[in-house]
């Protein structure tokens, strides 16, 4: 076996809240994580050449070593001391930059990928453990699922699976700089917090509605006064019959979680029309 085939799945926060900021700049937060059907495509190969070649269809990405496919496979080389060499290719379709963690889901399979092509034997825990040092996201993207998120991203419990519901992605034509929006959280100023507990609640009594009605992102009081249209697709969504809508992460992708099929659709459709999102998904969890 010398090539992997895997797909990178992207997450959504369907609870996002900030506790605290450390003394040395990271954000403690408690999130509730959802990954769904919206992937990129990696092929790993192995090769003779000691070196890290990646080939992506989108021309504005690094490819070098500021691509998170890049930077794991160098932290499993020098780690394992591994000679020969990998190629990757990776084919993005998870919007960059958009709040739906798709690089730290890159390089979470970058690290299962590799784990298995150089048989290095690492446990889940042993590749969570090296994924922290990559991005506060990537243990979690390599769990998958529905999970609390606490401490910087890295402390993780499972929750049951969330109930089957369509789930409309989109993503404005701006990119958002997370760092941007936790350098300008007023932490002191936010008018609430997301009720975690009660949404771990409805999640374990598959209430699908219990976990809507919670939906809450305290990084909207940056990033919508930042870019409006958010505000105006999260009012699309829900005119269109969803339970809720959100922003994901640190912006711009907003989510509606719609029960009708049919609704979701017509939501699909609004939002493209009025050309509030240049990408536009329907999806399920997973
Ligand atoms: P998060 O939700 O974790 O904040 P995000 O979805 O907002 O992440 P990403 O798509 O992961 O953001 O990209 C953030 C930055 O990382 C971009 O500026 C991009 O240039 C860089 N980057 C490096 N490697 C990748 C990759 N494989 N895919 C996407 N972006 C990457």
């Amino acid at each position: 076996m010398d090539t992997i085939k895997l797909h990178a799945l992207a997450k959504i926060n369907l609870g996002l809240d900030v506790i605290r900021r450390r003394e040395d700049g990271y954000h403690e937060v408690r999130m509730i994580m959802q990954t769904v059907g919206l992937y990129d495509r990696l092929s790993l190969r192995r090769c003779k050449k000691d070196v890290i070649s990646i080939k992506t269809n989108l021309s504005f990405l690094p490819t070098n070593k500021n691509n998170l496919v890049y930077k794991a496979a160098l932290l499993l080389k020098e780690e394992f001391g591994i000679q020969d060499g990998v190629s990757v290719h990776l084919d993005k379709h998870i919007p960059v930059a958009a709040g739906l963690a798709g690089g730290s889901s890159d390089a979470a399979a970058t690290l299962v990928g590799l784990n298995r092509l150089f048989k290095l034997g690492l446990s889940k825990k042993d590749l969570m453990e090296r994924g922290v040092k990559l991005g506060a996201d990537v243990p979690y993207c390599i769990m998958g699922g529905t999970a609390l998120s606490e401490g910087i991203g890295e402390i993780l419990s499972p929750l049951p699976k969330l109930p089957a519901a369509f789930i409309l992605i989109a993503k404005p034509p701006m990119h958002v700089s997370t760092k941007f929006v936790y350098e300008n959280l007023r932490l002191d100023a936010l008018p609430s917090h997301p009720d975690i507990d009660g949404m771990i609640q409805a999640i374990q009594d598959g209430q699908l509605n219990g976990v809507c009605s919670r939906m809450e992102n305290v990084l909207e009081t940056v990033t919508i006064p930042e870019y409006p249209v958010i505000g105006q697709l999260k009012e699309i969504m829900k005119t269109a019959g969803a339970l809720n809508a959100l922003m994901s992460g640190s912006g711009p992708s907003v989510f509606g979680i719609f029960t009708e099929e049919s609704a979701a659709r017509k939501a699909f459709a609004l939002c493209k029309k009025q050309n509030h999102a240049n990408m536009v998904f329907l999806v399920k969890s997973v």
